[in-house]
């Protein structure tokens, strides 16, 4: 079973596809489980869901959003470093 840890150093890969067969039914078996990693796999989903968009429409992808979402999970990560008990 991955750690949360592992799974979001594996979020970005796992939604563009990246993953071996391994790793992808390992990461599906931590999000069947781990309702924090799916919000965080979602809302990651969802921003790359813009971010294509706007490159397919050549639009400029606004900074604001790429901070936040660095931002987001950064502050996951720090959570799941200091939040254990
Ligand atoms: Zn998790």
């Amino acid at each position: 079973m991955l750690k949360c840890r592992e799974v979001t150093a594996l979020a970005s890969d796992w939604l563009d596809g990246d993953l071996t067969t391994a790793q992808k039914l390992k990461v599906r078996l931590h999000l069947m489980m781990c309702r924090h990693c799916r919000n965080l796999v979602d809302g990651l989903a969802t921003t790359e869901r813009i971010i294509r968009d706007r490159l397919d429409a050549e639009l400029p992808i606004p900074a604001e959003l790429q901070q936040r979402t660095t931002e987001a999970i950064e502050a996951r990560l720090r959570t799941d470093q200091s939040g254990r008990n």
